[in-house]
């Protein structure tokens, strides 16, 4: 079982996670790479970037394909999709990841 801490962004394992007062649950879970404490809910968290990364992954290979093609062949409107397409793919990591630190 892994987490990922939302400030440093480090990935550990609950057995390697801080606990200074496991009846506190403000004080049970904590980052042992930069000491910071958590409520124990960084599973989703992890889960979310997974998403993420695999969406990102999913959109931007074969937009990035399609831009590619496009420049080949001199297709000015899959030129201009591709970019479009892949520019709010950016845009959206871009949003996702600042609301994740905010
Ligand atoms: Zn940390």
């Amino acid at each position: 079982m892994s987490y990922q801490c939302p400030s440093c962004n480090q990935i550990f394992t609950a057995q390697q996670a801080l606990c200074e007062d496991w009846r506190n649950p403000e004080k049970s879970f904590g980052c042992p790479h930069c000491g910071k404490f958590y409520k124990k809910d960084l599973r989703s968290n992890l889960r979310q970037s997974i998403c993420v990364g695999i969406m990102a992954g999913g959109i931007a290979t074969p937009t990035a394909m399609l831009i590619g093609r496009s420049l080949f062949n001199g297709d000015n409107l899959s030129l201009f999709y591709g970019v479009a397409i892949w520019f709010s793919c950016v845009a959206m990591l871009v949003i996702g990841d600042w609301r994740n630190r905010a």
